[in-house]
């Protein structure tokens, strides 16, 4: 994969914030994830957050290739799914809300579940994604699936009503430049989405180094909704709406931050529903987060509802028109 030969000129600084130049500060320290220990830093102008250590080319090639999600298994068991496709359904209305139907190009696009579904409304998809067996898998559904990544698979100019990132934005290692490549390939009004986490959320706050959604190593960097618009008017987008509330992303936030704050091996109720448990990990602490459920389930949805209406939702999607 060329990723490793893409840009070697204007790699990234590591130690400085690529929104206001200034250096990445004390944050967090002693994540757990994946086996290994992470740390988060800060930057202290715009509070863009960014996981220490950062992903080397070869670490990051290796996690995207085949492993980080299987083919044609099912992330969650079925009945989750099936709620998740409802979910999606969501999705597509809220993009035809704000965008003109046509062309439509999803970055890190998965299985193409959304795509699929916006093909079924009269759409005309692309989807892009590192995993190298997503073509294969694209000519079985009839969708147009590349692997790669907007660095590899060039795209003419003004070619898309639409560009999304459905939490895929905060794993890219060169943000600013998949902006402005975006901005190229996008036709003039087009629409672009971006759905992250956001750490200036109330969840974040509340949960700091335990927060479900920091996910080192995947997530490279942390955004907040302030330090995504600066980014967003530096290359000529106008934000239009963002939403603070996800049925999908956010009361499961503070489900799994709950549990990660209170002692439990971090993040394993979430690796019980994707069926990751390993031999280490204990059934009885799964039956006790069972039996909180009733206590942890209303209070997660109860504190989504509230931090949606303060304007601080654990994750965002914000939906942004290319200017000029
Ligand atoms: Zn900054």
């Amino acid at each position: 994969m060329s990723i490793t030969t893409y840009n070697k000129k204007k790699k990234p600084k590591t130690s400085t914030c690529f929104i206001c130049g200034r250096s990445f500060d004390a944050g967090y320290d002693g994540i757990i994830a994946e086996g290994a220990r992470y740390g988060i830093r800060f930057c202290q102008t715009c509070g863009l957050g960014k996981t220490d250590p950062f992903l080397t080319e070869e670490e990051f090639k290796k996690i995207y290739s085949s492993t980080y999600r299987e083919e044609d298994s099912t992330r969650f068991f079925s009945p989750l799914e099936k709620v998740i496709r409802l979910l999606r359904v969501h999705r597509c209305r809220s993009v035809e809300r704000f965008g003109k139907k046509g062309r439509i190009l999803d970055v890190g696009c998965g299985r193409g579940d959304f795509l699929l579904l916006m093909k079924e409304r009269g759409w005309e998809p692309t989807g892009l994604e590192l995993d190298e067996r997503i073509e294969r898998h694209g000519k079985k559904i009839g969708i147009d699936l590349r692997s790669g990544s907007l660095e590899t698979v060039r795209f003419p100019d003004s070619h898309f009503e639409a560009v999304t990132f459905w939490h895929v934005f905060e794993h890219l290692k060169n943000p600013e430049w998949a902006l402005k490549e975006c901005r190229r390939i996008l036709k003039p009004g087009g629409l672009f989405v971006i759905s992250v986490p956001n750490i200036g959320s109330l969840q974040a706050r509340l949960s700091g180094k335990h927060w479900f959604h920091l996910d080192p190593p995947f997530h490279l960097y942390h955004y907040s909704l302030e330090n995504l618009n600066k980014l967003l008017d530096r290359a000529s987008f106008k934000t239009l709406k963002v939403k603070h509330f996800s049925l999908e992303y956010n009361p499961y936030g503070y489900i799994q931050s709950i549990f990660n704050s209170i002692g439990f091996r971090p993040n394993l109720f979430y690796d019980f529903l994707r069926s990751k448990m390993t031999k280490k990990d204990s059934y009885a602490s799964v039956a006790v987060m069972f039996l909180l459920m009733p206590v942890v389930l209303p209070l997660s949805l109860i504190l989504s509802v509230t931090e949606a209406a303060l304007r601080a939702g654990g994750t965002i999607d914000l939906y942004a028109r290319k200017e000029g």
